[in-house]
């Protein structure tokens, strides 16, 4: 049985957001960190491998730094690590990344019983389309949303996930995908025998040439040419002006009176 987990790394937005003249994120001048919500979808698989001992595999597609983000993700109880990279992956857009990381998925192997775990979002692209667009492209089924899991013996899961206005409860056979979001756990943090061992673990990078084979890669499906989607214009909103405080015991009426005046209510 295995955890396979998908993990991206991210620019750090909770501090100064850097943009460039070009409107594009300047990445390089900001701290990197691991997505908020994909270290919620590695507790899960490492709450799995808790109860039942099975391999966690964390996978991410980008540039070779983000050895340092799997090397902690190790450090925090991962097995084994893939990192998928290189220059024919650039350029691509959600489609593209889904169908390149799915190609590494598969050459991993996905077996009865396995679960792929995504975050539901990433901070930085803001899509949540790469999770699902996996699991289609792996014909997986798919739960998104996850704030509970339950194991049942037959193997099937048991899935709570949240919808706008509720909650909805789903049973889902394995092998599946499923996309976490924060209300699903308490992310651990690294342990301190665990960094002694992350350098030990098992690091894999998946170049080209080791996947260009997997029936999911065609020149087509990846980087800019198996991208769909262009990006037309990439701007910063202009700053709204100061808002109006309203205070008193009143500011209801404060607040019509205001709608009444602008002829809105
Ligand atoms: C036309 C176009 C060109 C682009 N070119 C580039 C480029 O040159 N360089 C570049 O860096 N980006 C590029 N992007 C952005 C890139 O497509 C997205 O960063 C990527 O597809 C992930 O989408 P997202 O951030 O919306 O992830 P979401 O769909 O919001 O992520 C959901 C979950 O999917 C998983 N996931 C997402 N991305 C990864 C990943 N890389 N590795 C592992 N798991 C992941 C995580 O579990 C994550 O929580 C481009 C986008 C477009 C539209």
């Amino acid at each position: 049985m295995k955890a396979i987990v998908c993990v991206k790394q991210v620019p750090d937005t909770s501090g100064k957001v850097a943009v460039k003249e070009n409107g594009q994120l300047d990445r390089a001048s900001m701290p990197a960190i691991t997505n908020p919500d994909d270290l919620n979808a590695l507790e899960a698989a490492l709450t799995l491998k808790d109860h039942t001992g099975c391999e966690v595999v964390v996978v991410s597609m980008g540039p070779p730094p983000a050895e340092g983000m799997l090397r902690e993700l190790l450090a925090r109880g991962a097995d084994r690590a893939v990192l998928i990279s290189g220059r024919e992956f650039g350029g691509s857009d959600t489609f593209a990344t889904s169908q390149i990381i799915a190609a590494g998925i598969d050459e991993i192997g996905v077996e009865k019983d396995d679960i792929v775990f995504c975050g539901r979002q990433a901070i930085d692209g803001d899509t949540a389309q790469v999770g699902p667009q996996i699991a289609e492209k792996l014909h997986l089924p798919q739960v998104s949303y996850v704030t509970d899991i339950k194991y049942q013996d037959d193997g099937s899961l048991i899935v709570t996930r949240a919808l706008e206005d509720g909650f909805m409860t789903v049973k889902v056979e394995t092998p599946c995908l499923l996309t976490c979001i924060k209300e699903l756990n308490e992310p651990r943090y690294m342990s301190v025998p665990g960094i002694f061992e992350c350098y030990g673990k098992p690091y894999e990078v998946f170049d080209y040439n080791r996947l260009k084979d997997n029936p999911l890669i065609e020149d087509d499906t990846i980087g800019l040419k198996g991208s769909p989607t262009n990006v037309w214009k990439s701007f910063t909103p202009p700053q709204k002006g100061a808002g109006t405080m309203l205070e008193g015991t009143d500011v209801a009426a404060q607040m019509a009176q205001i709608l009444a005046d602008k002829h809105l209510i």
